[in-house]
């Protein structure tokens, strides 16, 4: 369910031929940025914009899911503890 965008990995830990700082991609246009760029977006307003939006999209994901997960464990924890009780 949930979709993580894989981002390239630099592989220049381990002797690589390429020589290229630590450095980050922007999430939504993969542009390079600062290793402190936080959040992982570049300085476009449109790619900020973005990535805000994305936020909140993954927060109400996130409150969705837990409000569905609780209403299956409830009614499972309910008949769980009346096994145990009753
Ligand atoms: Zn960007």
């Amino acid at each position: 369910m949930v979709s993580k965008r894989t981002s390239q990995v630099v592989g220049s830990f381990s002797g690589g031929a390429g020589k290229v700082p630590p450095h980050k991609h922007c999430r939504i246009c993969h542009e390079a940025i600062s290793i402190k760029a936080e959040p992982r977006v570049c300085k476009d307003p449109a790619c900020l914009e973005k990535h805000e939006q994305d936020e909140k999209n993954q927060k109400t994901v996130r409150i969705a899911m837990f409000i569905f997960f609780g209403l299956f464990a409830i009614p499972y924890l309910l008949t769980l503890v009346m096994n145990i009780v009753g």
